[in-house]
């Protein structure tokens, strides 16, 4: 029996024999053509080749795991008609007479690599998208057949590499009993394909994953990360009860994910939405989501090669708030600057990104930024129920700029006679140490909270959270990181204002039942983990989940804490 670790990245349990996945080689010579006419129309004929298996993927997603996965295809379908994309391509063919495969391959990359620089998982997982699009039509211009599957007959835990979002819509469901790839984080395509699958899988892990004998009997524990391989009889009989009161309290929870999450005791809590563009939105009502709890608008912004207007960023803003209808949308504005470059910006190079001129601090310092997406959301705020929210805030004084420049743009947009919805709720992302520790001042300067644990982590560890050598010192599980938690929800509860979270702890199984103890009003997490989080505040009463966040306030690592909660959460159970 040895044991391999890994992130643990879709919860649940398989034993099954190992099956490893190969791509095919697309291996390809760099060289000139003479006849570049020829060689765009060879690509133009591959592109559109791509789009057809794009098409036909996407519907065989729909009717196997519903609207989310389709809409990953659907934006590959996208990405073939991006006109920079396009017009790189051609400028490589046309003007430098280079080969289809390496035009491809080059621009394709290029951009990946912008998007991955990015410090944010979901831009990571684009990169990872832009790739996959890049290698189908790859397969298509050397003739290489898309078939890595091909000697997967019975059901198996599938070792990669990595799995892009095509490679596991392509494998045959019912052989599959999990995934473990090297690649990847939590938020990855593969880990969320994995969870609307709802199968196990584990991400991220140790590379020795794939000398697995091929055929040797493997364990799979997704919720833990970890893949176990010839296991002994006592883990196998363990992991296949646990393995039964997964899939039962899955099933409830998927079936129940509309209802409202209220404790055993009565006290209900908001449970809402992360999401960065319209196809989340729709993901989210599917999952159960109560409203948004924070709208990334950076997408608009990393998507276009400008500046987004006010127009473009109404039209935006107005899809998203309808489809919510009465229920809240809380739009963070603009979170960009330091590592998250906008290259049109022009911003200033800087030795330590994450400690400068970033979010609320460039959009203060910058009004013609700042002014367009103000007015935009105000717009976007009739009919619907806006609120308004801003990142990365450090000082009240901050809070005041910001505000006073929003009254400016309303004043100027009712002058104009264009309507605005009242009693906008305006907060602040509480996720540098400086706002958790004088919440109390804050609070009376805002109408909510919502708590951004990713970043209070780092802020609060000094761990980059980009930083593989030290993101697991920056957990939210950190003592330090869940006391300043519980600072920031007295405060804001003494001036009758509420708080949410919206970093990735608010939906973590084993975090739920802290930060409903600790008095957590809204609870904002990406879509496929509402309904299981739902189901979390369902077992408990607000009592238990209280000594729970009391004790494990007074232990001293994230091991323990997760361990104590985890014993908690059986007894509940
Ligand atoms: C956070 O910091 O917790 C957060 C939600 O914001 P982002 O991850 O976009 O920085
Ligand atoms: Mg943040």
């Amino acid at each position: 029996m040895k044991s391999f670790e890994g992130i643990a990245a879709s919860s649940g349990i398989a034993i099954g024999p190992a099956f490893h996945f190969h791509r095919g080689d697309l291996h390809f010579e760099r060289h000139t053509v003479t006849d570049p006419a020829a060689e765009w129309a060879r690509l133009a004929a591959a592109l559109e080749a791509a789009q057809r298996q794009i098409a036909e993927i996407s519907a065989r997603a729909k009717a196997e795991s519903g609207k989310e996965e389709a809409d990953i295809f659907e934006a590959h379908a996208l990405m073939l008609e991006d006109p920079d994309l396009l017009e790189t391509m051609q400028q490589a063919i046309k003007g430098q007479s280079l080969n289809a495969e390496a035009a491809l391959q080059d621009a394709a990359e290029n951009y990946a690599q912008i998007l991955e620089t990015l410090d944010n998982e979901y831009f990571s997982a684009r990169a990872a998208d832009v790739r996959d699009v890049a290698s189908r039509v790859l397969r298509i211009l050397l003739g290489v057949a898309e078939s890595p599957t091909a000697g997967l007959t019975t059901p198996s835990i599938i070792l990669a590499h990595d799995l892009t979002p095509s490679d596991t819509v392509l494998l045959d469901k019912s052989l599959v009993l999990g995934f473990c790839t090297v690649e990847g984080g939590a938020t990855s395509h593969t880990a969320i394909l994995a969870r609307s699958l709802g199968l196990p899988a584990v991400v991220g892990a140790e590379p020795e994953v794939l000398e697995i004998p091929p055929g040797a009997t493997l364990a799979l524990d997704g919720g833990e990360g970890t893949l176990t391989l010839e296991p002994d009889e006592a883990l196998i009989a363990d992991y296949r009860t646990r393995q039964q009161a997964g899939a039962q309290l899955l099933a409830q929870a998927r079936k129940d994910a509309h209802a409202p999450a209220i404790t055993r005791d009565g006290h209900r809590v908001e449970v809402v939405a992360n999401i960065g563009n319209i196809a989340g939105a729709a993901a989210a009502l599917e999952a159960g989501a109560e409203g948004v709890g924070l709208l990334r608008t950076e997408f608009l912004y990393l998507e276009h090669t400008h500046l987004p207007d006010e127009e473009e960023q109404y039209q935006a803003y107005r899809a998203i708030i309808e489809a919510f209808g009465s229920r809240p949308v809380i739009l963070r504005t603009l979170d960009i600057g330091g590592d998250k470059d906008l290259p049109y910006l022009d911003l200033p190079h800087e030795m330590n990104p994450f400690l400068g001129f970033r979010a609320i601090r460039l959009c203060l310092a910058r009004p013609e930024i700042f002014k367009p997406q103000l007015r935009a959301a105000l717009r976007a705020s009739v009919g619907g129920n806006l609120k308004i929210m801003f990142p990365m805030v450090a000082t009240v004084a901050e809070v005041r700029a910001a505000r006073t420049i929003l009254e400016e743009c309303r004043a100027e947009l009712l002058a104009e006679g264009q309507p605005v919805a009242e009693n906008i709720e305006i907060g602040i992302m509480v996720e540098i140490p400086a706002a958790a520790l004088l919440a109390e001042r804050f609070a009376t300067e805002v109408d909510f909270f919502s708590i951004g644990t990713n970043d209070l982590s780092q802020y609060t560890l000094a761990a980059d959270r980009t930083n593989a050598l030290v993101a697991a010192l920056g957990s939210g599980f950190q003592p330090a990181v869940l006391h300043l938690v519980r600072n920031v929800i007295t405060a804001a509860h003494a001036e009758g204002k509420w708080v949410g979270l919206c970093g990735e702890l608010a939906g973590d199984p084993l975090a739920i039942p802290i930060l409903l103890g600790l008095g957590l009003d809204e609870f904002s997490m990406n879509p496929p983990a509402i309904p299981l989080a739902k189901q979390i505040i369902r077992a408990l009463t607000l009592a238990e989940a209280r000594e729970v966040a009391q004790h494990a306030l007074e232990l001293d690592n994230p091991q323990t804490i997760r361990a104590w909660v985890k014993e908690q959460l059986v007894l509940y159970q």
